[in-house]
């Protein structure tokens, strides 16, 4: 018995709930998978009622397909599956396909009937299939249990075929990258800011990021984590802007009229004004910090409002009720925290006290920014800026020297 022919079966979930903007939804879901798997062969990809298809008949690399396709935003899980027409034989040669290379002591299958017509009901599939494999393995320690099994075997069967699979694969679950606007996301080379960015993304958010450095006061290795983090982050979004912001003159600036207690916070200030500037060129419609309530001497409620105060967009801070370990986990499943924990002169290293203010008033604030020239700051930051693009899959290097 032939076990069927490839697929990767996609769920999502909350993509589901919506009901006006499913089908836009939908569409940003299914160019997102495309895109995630473009470089891997040939695929056609369709909607059914409840998942997506991506039919591989004849592709190199279904594994690989599968594996991409779990990173796509909005997915809630993908699996390898066979498809066979949805008649008992077929599904009984699919299940034994399934099997053939796996050793277990407890089955159980799973059967659901995407449209409640079909003659027999799941239960029925379930004990005729259940049968089936107790016969095909022929092995008397196996039993089913339908508890905590070993081994799940799923059916879903729609009108036209059945997918049949076992261990699925989690998604990240969310929003499809695309649907909720743009962000700028404020990149440090630390742990937090590549999490916040990422979290921007699961919902929904296309993410420009925004990384301010201090060539030629310090290295340039914070410019190079930042592209590395990117490059990593891209795999998510498929496509991302970089600006890579001068600031170690405006820091100098500061430091020469600006008591030090207070210098974080007017860097802060100085990064948001500039952020929201790049940001607003690439469409961007808020900015997006690392930032957890306390974590710093900068996070404090009283130096949070501070910095609002020169936003004129939102800013979205995901991270502020996360504590360090959580983010650090997070961190580590993204692959951004090698990266981070590379050593690194951090450009707010430069210049900063070892005692900032914990709370700064709005009136000291504004006095010590008085002295500076603001708007001439923010001018030599934006136009400043370098701006690179990564792009996921990479594309091959004929054509990006084409
Ligand atoms: P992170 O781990 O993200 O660096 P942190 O715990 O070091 O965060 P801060 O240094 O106070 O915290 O930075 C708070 C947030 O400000 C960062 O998460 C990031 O969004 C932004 N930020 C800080 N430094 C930079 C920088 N050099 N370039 C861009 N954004 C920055
Ligand atoms: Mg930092």
């Amino acid at each position: 018995m032939a076990a069927g022919r490839p697929a990767v079966v996609v769920h999502y979930h909350e993509i589901s709930l919506k009901r006006g903007n499913r089908p836009l939804f939908l569409r940003h879901l299914q160019r997102n998978l495309l895109q995630a798997t473009r470089d891997l062969g040939p695929l056609r990809l369709r909607q059914l009622p409840g998942r997506i298809v991506l039919d591989l008949e004849g592709h190199p690399k279904p594994d690989a397909v599968r594996d991409r396709a779990a990173r796509v935003c909005g997915v809630s899980s993908v699996a390898l599956a066979w498809r066979v027409p949805s008649t008992l034989d077929a599904m009984k040669g699919a299940v034994a396909g399934v099997i053939r290379d796996r050793t277990f002591r407890s089955f159980r299958i799973s059967a659901r009937r995407a449209f409640k017509t079909y003659p027999m009901t799941s239960v029925e599939l379930n004990r005729a299939l259940g049968a089936f494999v107790l016969e095909h393995v022929g092995r008397p320690e196996v039993r089913v249990d339908l508890g905590s099994p070993e081994l799940d075997i799923r059916l879903e069967v729609l009108p036209q075929e059945t997918m049949v699979y076992v261990e699925p694969t989690p998604g990240p679950g969310g929003l499809p990258v695309g649907v909720s606007g743009t962000v700028a996301g404020l990149l440090s080379g630390g742990i937090d800011s590549p999490v916040a960015a990422w979290r921007m993304m699961k919902r929904g958010c296309r993410v420009v990021f925004v990384h301010f450095h201090s060539v030629p006061y310090l290295p340039a290795t914070s410019q190079a984590k930042a592209r590395a983090l990117v490059e990593r982050l891209t795999q998510w979004q498929y496509r991302s802007p970089l600006f890579l912001v001068p600031l170690g003159e405006i820091q100098r600036e500061v430091v020469l009229s600006v008591r030090p207690a207070l210098r974080v916070v007017v860097y802060r200030r100085m990064m948001v004004r500039i952020a929201q500037r790049l940001g607003r060129q690439l469409g961007a419609s808020a900015l997006a910090t690392g930032e957890s309530l306390g974590q710093v001497a900068s996070q404090t409620l009283a130096n949070i409002a501070r910095v609002d105060e020169v936003a004129d967009m939102p800013v979205l801070r995901p991270l502020i009720g996360m504590d360090k370990l959580e983010i650090t986990r997070e961190a580590q499943q993204l692959g951004t925290f090698e990266i981070s924990i590379e050593p690194d002169a951090d450009c707010c290293t430069l210049f900063v006290p070892p005692h900032p203010a914990t709370r700064v008033g709005a009136e000291e604030i504004a006095a010590a920014e008085a002295r500076l020239d603001i708007e001439r700051l923010v001018a030599m930051g934006v136009e400043g800026a370098q701006l690179e693009t990564f792009e996921f899959p990479p594309r091959p290097a004929e054509l990006a020297s084409a």
